[in-house]
């Protein structure tokens, strides 16, 4: 493994430390920590920010967006408790460096992001690396994605104000959604919903987080568009 993936790794593990009475855990999954050394975030950022592309910081990645801080994807992604045979929901597919990480760990990722520019250039870098139990989407995520539903786990990287039923309704029983929760460029909360194998749903409040803000509504534009 590359120096500066272990270093970030290092990282990682202590601010998982230093959260673990909110968190509620001292260390996330191995296999998690496994699949965060495997993918190389230096192939989602842009070019002129690859020396940072191994701290443990968001980045901007162009359109007023960014790639989401390593210990957050790590810690969202430990959330979803994914097993190799889920299937799993990403809203915002942005850089596409959670997907990789999703993808390396469940059976098929279907990722939406609303701006088209972002989701050609992520299926680009992921095709690049050959992720191949991924499908993409263009349009507004909002809604989900119902045709693949229900979903072991869904994963929404972007801010919204309220949970979105739809979402809630795509989940599987024992399914998880993780997903940010409060208002623009303010206080949002990560909030776990769990929902049981008798469809009913528990939420629990994780940490404090800034994301950027999920487009809401069920607008589309016309730009919604299935790319495979
Ligand atoms: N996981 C990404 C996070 C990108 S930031 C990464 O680490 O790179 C959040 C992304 O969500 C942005 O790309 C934004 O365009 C996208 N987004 C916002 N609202 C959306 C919506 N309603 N549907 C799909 N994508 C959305």
């Amino acid at each position: 493994m590359k120096k500066a993936i272990r270093r970030m790794l290092d990282t990682i593990e202590n601010e998982v430390h230093y959260t673990r009475s909110l968190i509620g855990r001292d260390a996330l999954d191995p296999r998690v920590m496994a699949a965060m050394g495997r993918v190389p975030r230096d192939h989602f950022v842009p070019p002129n920010l690859r020396p940072l592309a191994f701290d443990n910081g968001p980045l901007p990645i162009g359109q007023g967006q960014t790639i989401s801080q390593p210990y957050i994807v790590a810690l969202m992604t430990d959330l979803l408790q994914l097993e190799p045979e889920h299937v799993v929901l990403e809203i915002g597919t942005g850089s596409g460096y959670q997907t990789a990480v999703l993808a390396e760990l469940a059976r098929k990722v279907y990722t939406i992001e609303v701006i088209r520019e972002l989701g050609e250039a992520s299926q680009e870098h992921l095709r690049a690396l050959d992720y191949t139990n991924i499908e993409y989407r263009i349009g507004n995520g909002y809604a989900g994605w119902p045709e693949h539903a229900p979903y072991d786990g869904i994963i929404v990287t972007a801010a919204a104000s309220h949970i979105p039923p739809a979402l809630v309704e795509q989940l599987s029983p024992g399914g998880r959604l993780v997903i940010p929760v409060g208002l623009p460029y303010m206080h949002q909360e990560l909030i776990l919903v769990e929902k049981d194998a008798e469809g009913n749903t528990h939420s629990r409040d994780i940490l404090g987080v800034a994301f950027v803000p999920l487009r809401e509504g069920q607008d589309t534009q016309g730009d919604t568009m299935n790319l495979h």
